[in-house]
């Protein structure tokens, strides 16, 4: 028997927190009331949102236990559910990482007790593996390399519209629109969103899962109350990205084989990588930076946030960020890579924690809003089970330490000392030849 709700949600943000969000929502109350805003349609060819891409690395490779625990968790389900299986493809990572990084993944897999198909091999060993593709690699201070064949890739945007066609199926209600503002009642309690055009849309339940966007939409909905606010829980990030369509020219093996993450050279910055996509004989790049985009708000109010333009300039890719992923190139495919095509440059805008840890929580400062976003650069993985943990916190039932975890107000670390933190700011890249 359907369980009973009486709530009724706005969701505003169709990137993965938001479509799980609906979906475990409709799956679990078929009656409620749950309409999905998002200023893309849900079948635009391109969108804002991080989780649009062409492909997503999906892994359980963490020095996290918590998100290690939870890559195997939703890896049953890409592997499994009929649902999300014909997108995911388990094609492994080779990790060139530096940092003692495979040893610690190793032994969280030992803690968890479970058995999977990784390994470490010396740099030697690890060349000739996958028909000798990163043979000609940067492994400059690498000691040994992560194998992971239990690991790979998602075809990001089909998986993204698959489960929205079938959130609405199942009776989530999309609306198209540009969400300006929260509305509040008199005491401040969040009672729905108003669009650009003016109409007005309530429910009892207000969930933000609107990204890198999420600073500024809370600024806007009140700029003089700043509990409101973001402050320094969340800043507006980006990283480049670009596809290398390799066509015939090229051997199968490179588009056909793993994901590749590398963090060579390290003082550049967290990561570079490539992710494969047979289908279009393609292989996606993404490039080391990381960076922000400071503006003052006509509040007065200084923070980072998207580009202004309906689609965050996305497409619009200064020089220095186009050479930011073509350095990617040599570094993992070396001289075997060196004609490869770069060709659509993307930037991609996310919300990033201090801790790299998401936001899942009720805002303490409205009663009735909740936000679910701030995937940090490596949420996208976790889509078939986010909305899980979204119902959880709404119905209070979610795990103590994972509440304390993803909290609205929690204790945020320091940020000069962590590669993943923005310090370089888009205009200035912009300016750069
Ligand atoms: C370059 C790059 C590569 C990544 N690679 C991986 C990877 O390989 N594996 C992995 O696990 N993670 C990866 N991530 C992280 C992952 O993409 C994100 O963590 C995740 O997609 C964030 O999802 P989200 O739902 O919070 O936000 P988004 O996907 O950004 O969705 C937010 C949505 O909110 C909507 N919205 C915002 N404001 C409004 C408004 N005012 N009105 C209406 N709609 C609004 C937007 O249109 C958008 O659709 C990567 C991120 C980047 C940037």
């Amino acid at each position: 028997m359907a369980a009973e709700t009486p709530d009724s949600y706005v969701i505003v943000g169709a990137g993965v927190f938001g479509a799980s969000t609906a979906l475990h929502l409709i799956r679990k109350y078929p009656n409620a009331s749950v309409t999905l805003v998002d200023r893309n349609a849900f079948d635009a060819p391109t969108k804002v949102a991080a989780s649009w891409d062409w492909n997503k690395v999906v892994r359980s490779d963490y020095n996290d236990i918590v998100y290690t625990s939870m890559g195997l968790e939703a890896r049953e389900i890409w592997s499994n559910d009929p649902l999300w299986s014909p997108f995911y493809h388990e094609s492994g990572i080779y990790w060139i990482s530096a940092t003692g990084f495979a040893q610690q993944v190793l032994d969280n897999f030992k803690k968890l007790g479970v058995k999977a198909d990784l390994y470490s091999l010396s740099v030697d060993e690890a060349r000739k593996q996958y028909d000798g593709i990163f043979d000609t690699a940067d492994y400059t201070n690498i000691k040994e390399v992560l194998i992971n064949k239990s690991s790979g890739w998602a075809a990001a945007k089909d998986v993204l519209q698959r489960v929205l066609e079938e959130a609405i199926k199942l009776g989530v209600k999309y609306v198209a629109a540009e969400v300006q503002t929260l509305e509040f009642d008199t005491d401040g309690n969040c009672t729905g969103v108003k669009t650009s055009t003016g109409q007005s849309i309530g429910a009892s339940r207000i969930i933000l899962s609107t990204g890198a966007f999420t600073p500024k939409l809370l600024v806007e909905s009140d700029p003089k109350r700043t509990e409101l606010h973001a402050g320094g829980r969340i800043i507006a990030a980006a990283v480049t990205e670009a596809t290398s369509r390799l066509g015939d020219n090229v051997s199968p093996k490179f588009y056909n084989g793993p994901v590749c993450i590398q963090e060579v050279p390290p003082e550049r910055g967290a990561s570079n990588g490539a992710v494969p996509h047979p289908q279009d004989k393609m292989v996606k790049f993404w490039g080391q930076w990381i960076f922000k985009n400071t503006q003052t708000h006509s509040s007065g109010l200084e923070f980072s946030m998207p580009p202004q333009q309906a689609d965050y300039a996305q497409w619009d890719v200064p020089k220095a960020l186009q050479d930011d992923v073509r350095f990617a190139n040599p570094c993992i495919f070396g001289e075997q890579g060196k004609d490869f095509p770069m060709d659509q440059f993307r930037i991609c805008w996310e919300a990033l924690t201090p801790s790299e840890d998401f936001i899942i929580s009720p805002h303490p400062a409205s009663k009735n809003l909740y936000i679910a976003t701030c995937g940090s650069f490596h949420g996208w993985k976790f889509f078939p089970i986010l909305g899980k943990y979204v119902v959880q916190m709404l119905e209070q039932t979610l795990d103590k330490s994972l509440q304390d975890k993803w909290a609205w107000d929690r204790e945020l670390p320091a940020t000069h000392d962590n590669v993943m933190w923005p310090k370089k700011e888009l205009r200035d890249l912009a300016k750069a030849t």
